[in-house]
């Protein structure tokens, strides 16, 4: 076996300790490219001259990209928030890795575009092959399924909703074209077939040589307005994409219905399985289910083999609905689970793998056999959305959509995918099957050194995302465990929101003997300004959190629980409907670094205290 991952060797660092490192690396990579550019027709004449570049005017233009980089690099450092530090604990940004910055760096000197083969023949195969290691992370077979690199989470879960919608439309668009295929079906059968059984009919079509004309049967080609083609299902939790997705697909904010989360932030399966059920009974069809893996704001990791196990169930029943994942946040924390030949280990060896590599604590109480079972049953989903730009510690715009069986792409694609889906090395016009057009070789190029430099396993980025979870949970214990911080006199305490799932931590802060729920509110703004750029430049912060409201709104009385603990007067919860909390996606792998963890969280408490102090003095 080779040498473990150091994962101190994978970043440039807070203190930019590899910097001699990569430099040398940049040195190298603009000279290669600067030798690339020289053996291009090595006879042709240079087009700048020496006598040129001697020019006052020429050096002039000079001194103004000089000038100008200088002016954005103040503007940089004046205004960029230090995601490499540890003391960053707000949105779901950290150092990225080295081997990304490179490969980014290096590919954008190409600027390849890697929507269409002809622009990009190197960075269009590293996305088809980025593409199948993400699918094997997820547990599909790569052979079978389809993946790719989008600008982000929020265009992967539009095409899975592209996906689902136009897959939900297809039966229709079969008893148009080949009716005898579905003799016997009514209308609600053909609404509830299952994925594979619609992609089988796709093939048949194919066969006839009568899938574009099924195509144009199907919903795009007649456009949503004549058919209900059913909800989506999606928890409280859910990002904001969803309700731009429903917007954009045509399928409405009414058709968008939130599952309540538990105390946990999970979704409620039992609340799930009663909305499937009055669906049904009312003859209302289902688009899509989706569940998500880590959720934005509080990092929970909705319960997948339930919601699997429900699916099948209702598939036996006759009622079948297209699931996906939203994994943008999660997605790659399944790397913790793989062995290096990518099996699944059992619950107990994954406790073993992470306490033998030193990298979870053996007495951390993170794994839950729910979280487990919840990465274990991902595989049987339809789709799945996992970023590279956040928990695959990769630059932006990176994020990636994958689907278990790739014959699905023929229902978005504008082109005859399938013809060329025999061999491997043919053109790829990745613009015909995505969402966007032009798009950035250099980011698919990150992805695949990061991939290359960091195993996506226990041994790569286990260990990246293990160190995180081991600090997330040092985090939430100390906040569970924190004594009381007096200001004047006056009494703060904190208490942290719930367990976390993987990584981020919510929290809020709270004076003893206040009854008032908005004033609450106020301090713990308060504090987000104190650690945020509102409190002036960033750069003088000594911590910095983000924040988000738990309202009525979006989570129904789910905060109320919270709220509670707080020992408040009664009735607060229900009179404001909104609880103000500091939210900290712990996923620097840094947090025991520098010291020790207990140093650091003396260092943390001390700076919340002098914040709480000069919000106190400020009041
Ligand atoms: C971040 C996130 C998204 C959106 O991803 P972008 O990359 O920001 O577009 C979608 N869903 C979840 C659960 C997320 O955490």
């Amino acid at each position: 076996m080779s040498e473990p991952t150091n994962v101190n060797a994978l970043f440039l660092g807070p203190k930019a300790e590899n910097y001699p490192f990569f430099r040398e690396m940049l040195n190298y990579l603009m000279d290669d490219h600067a030798q690339w550019r020289r053996h291009f027709h090595p006879d042709d004449a240079p087009v700048v001259t020496g006598e040129e570049q001697a020019r006052p005017d020429f050096l002039a233009t000079l001194q103004q990209t000089r000038e100008a980089l200088i002016e954005l690099a103040g503007n940089l450092q004046i205004h960029s928030t230090p995601w490499f530090s540890p003391r960053y604990l707000g949105h779901m940004n950290a150092d990225t890795l080295l081997a990304a910055n490179l490969g980014y760096m290096l590919t954008l000197l190409y600027n390849p575009n890697n929507c269409a083969y002809e622009g990009s023949p190197a960075t269009t195969a590293l996305e088809i092959e980025v593409g199948r290691h993400l699918a094997a992370l997820m547990g599909y077979d790569p052979q079978k399924a389809w993946g790719h690199i989008t600008s982000g989470g929020t265009v992967a879960n539009y095409e899975a909703i592209w996906m689902a919608r136009n897959l939900k439309s297809f039966p229709f668009a079969i008893r148009a074209i080949l009716p005898d295929l579905v003799a016997g079906l009514d209308d609600w059968q053909l609404l509830n077939l299952p994925t594979a059984r619609i992609l089988d009919l796709a093939d048949r079509a194919k066969e006839a040589g009568l899938f574009e004309e099924a195509r144009r049967h199907s919903v795009r080609g007649t456009g949503m307005t004549g058919r209900n083609l059913g909800k989506i299902l999606v928890p409280q939790s859910k990002h904001y994409s969803w309700t731009k997705a429903a917007d954009i697909f045509g399928i409405g904010q009414e058709n968008l219905i939130s599952v309540p989360v538990q105390d946990d932030y999970r979704m409620d399966v039992a609340a799930l399985k009663r909305t499937i059920d009055r669906l049904a009974a009312d003859r209302s069809p289902i688009l899509a289910v989706v569940a998500v893996c880590g959720t934005t704001e509080e990092g929970a990791v909705d319960k997948i083999h339930e919601i699997v196990r429900l699916r099948d169930r209702y598939e036996d029943r006759g009622v079948s609905f297209y699931l996906h994942i939203d994994a943008a946040y999660g997605g790659y924390a399944r790397s913790l689970f793989l062995d290096e030949d990518g099996g699944f280990m059992g619950y107990n060896e994954v406790g073993r793998r992470h306490s033998r590599q030193g990298v979870l604590d053996p007495d951390t109480d993170w794994l839950s056999t729910d979280v487990y079972e919840s990465f274990k049953a991902m595989p049987e989903v339809d789709s799945i959305t996992v970023d590279p730009h956040k928990l695959g510690y990769v630059p932006y715009a990176a994020g990636a959509v994958v689907a278990r069986d790739r014959r699905i792409i023929d229902l978005i694609s504008f082109f005859a995918a399938y013809v060329f889906e025999k061999t491997d090395d043919n053109p790829m016009l990745l613009g015909s099957y995505i969402m966007e057009g032009s798009k950035a070789g250099a980011a698919v190029a990150a992805v695949w050194m990061a991939h290359r430099v960091v195993p996506l396993n226990v041994t790569g980025y286990g260990r990246i995302i293990g160190y995180s979870i081991e600090g997330a949970y040092r985090f939430y214990h100390s906040l569970l465990a924190a004594g009381p911080i007096e200001v004047g006199g006056r009494t703060f305490e904190v208490i942290p929101l719930a367990r976390p799932d993987i990584n981020i931590v919510d929290y809020a802060f709270h004076e003893r003997g206040n009854p008032s729920l908005e004033e609450m509110n106020r301090l713990n703004q308060a504090i987000y300004a104190e650690c945020s750029y509102k409190s002036g430049p960033i750069y003088t912060n000594d911590f910095i959190t983000s924040k988000t409201a738990l309202t009525r709104e979006e989570y129904g009385e789910t905060p109320g629980a919270f709220v509670a603990k707080f020992g408040l007067r009664s009735g607060e919860w229900e009179a404001l409907g909104s609880i103000y909390v500091l939210r900290s996606c712990i996923l620097t792998p840094y947090l025991m670094g520098h010291t020790t963890y207990e140093a650091y969280w003396a260092n943390f408490m001390g700076a919340m205290g002098r914040a709480i102090s000069r919000i106190c003095e400020g009041a």
